[in-house]
């Protein structure tokens, strides 16, 4: 079975990268690390949590997914990511399923993670991400 196996990250949209990682370390949260997502145009800094982690996500630029989130919500949380061994089969058995994906293939995402985001209208209005890890 390709069960979700737990939480990886939630994600937050964020307005400046830096300031919001001053805050999350004033709050206490030690950051792992900073990356560029071009494929996604973000800026991702990684807040450490256990065993799973809070991706803060700055727009790199006005077409950003994250932008016109950012304008039409505010910051806050963007979506939350979870783990399955088999992305590709997941994605197939989802679409057999008549669940609503924005991607129907995996998509490079950041750590080196294969992704996909199924539809919020088809989750509650929860973005969800699906991620494998490649190791
Ligand atoms: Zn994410």
């Amino acid at each position: 079975m390709n069960d979700i196996k737990q939480i990886d990250h939630i994600g937050i949209a964020v307005e400046n990268l830096d300031e919001s990682i001053d805050l999350y370390r004033k709050l206490g949260f030690k950051i792992s690390s900073t990356e560029e997502v071009p494929d996604q145009k973000v800026k991702i800094a990684f807040v450490e949590t256990g065993e799973s982690r809070i991706e803060l996500l700055e727009p790199s630029s006005p077409k950003s997914p994250i932008a016109k989130f950012i304008d039409k919500k505010g910051p806050g949380i963007h979506h939350m990511a979870v783990q399955v061994d088999d992305l590709k089969a997941k994605l197939t058995q989802l679409k057999k399923d008549g669940i609503r994906l924005i991607d129907k293939q995996p998509r490079s995402g950041s750590h080196g993670l294969s992704i996909a985001f199924i539809h919020p209208k088809a989750t509650d209005g929860v973005l969800l991400e699906l991620c494998e890890k490649s190791d």
